[in-house]
């Protein structure tokens, strides 16, 4: 009998959020009685059809291993890189044993912790059946701007047919994997998971997704994170469902 496709989620966890300043790296930072680390974790355990997490941190990190969230059976973790696509292609690696190419794969920041679980599965009934996968994005609503070295602007970029791509992005586990290893080897600047698949001459889906599943870049976005879990009436610990280990 053939088995029915997984779900699996990485976060790439590794990054020291130089942008975000501070003494602790930037997924670690407090908010609201928790690391952003932990909300973001939360907020994918909190989906049953999830199958298991892993988490791509910085070697030496010693603070994921204190958090509730680690001792979740579904959730694992593995060494990330100096980049965030070689953080995730090490999450891609380290799922080898459990995950096989047909599986779906949910990469989504540590740093976006406002994930709601509706936006989770907003996004995956849009790809079920498709054969490429997709992403949440919003479509651009300011003006933009070119800058020029001089610090003014030089043009106005027209916005139109423009989106913001946010995570979670996802795609079949053996498409993203070749992906991510071809522009590796091409030393292709890789921002998000969707266009190292692009590179392939695939279009993967954009999915109108929340405005309010912003991700925590400079200290001022913690005080909007806040107020974002304060209405979407998330709390904190984890109230994750803890299920058998599948990994
Ligand atoms: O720096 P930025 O917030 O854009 O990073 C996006 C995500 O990628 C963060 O969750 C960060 O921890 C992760 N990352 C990573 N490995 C790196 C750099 C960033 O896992 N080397």
């Amino acid at each position: 009998m053939s088995r029915r496709e997984r779900r699996w989620a990485v976060v790439p966890a590794a990054g020291r959020g130089d942008r975000f300043g501070g003494r602790l790296p930037k997924q670690y930072t407090p908010l609201r009685g928790q690391p952003i680390l932990s909300w973001t974790l939360d907020a994918l355990l909190g989906e049953p059809s999830i199958d298991g997490v892993m988490v791509a941190v910085a070697e030496g990190d010693r603070r994921f291993a204190r958090l509730p969230q680690a001792r979740d059976p579904r959730v694992r973790c593995c060494r990330g890189g100096a980049r965030r696509e070689l953080s995730v292609a090490n999450a891609l690696d380290a799922l080898s044993d459990a995950a096989r190419d047909e599986d779906w794969v949910l990469v989504h920041d540590a740093a976006r912790p406002c994930l709601r679980r509706d936006d989770v599965r907003k996004l995956m009934a849009a790809v079920a059946g498709d054969a490429v996968g997709g992403l949440l994005a919003l479509p651009v609503s300011d003006t933009l701007k070119a800058i020029g070295r001089d610090g003014r602007s030089q043009r106005t970029v027209a916005r139109e047919g423009l989106w913001r791509a946010l995570t979670p992005q996802v795609f079949r586990y053996g498409v993203l994997r070749r992906a991510l290893v071809l522009s590796i080897d091409r030393e292709r600047e890789v921002t998000d998971e969707a266009s190292a698949i692009e590179a392939l001459g695939l279009r993967p889906m954009l999915v109108p997704g929340r405005a309010d599943n912003i991700k925590v870049t400079l200290p001022a976005d913690l005080a909007l994170a806040a107020a974002i879990m304060a209405t979407g009436g998330r709390q904190g610990a984890n109230r994750s469902r803890l299920r058998r280990p599948r990994i």
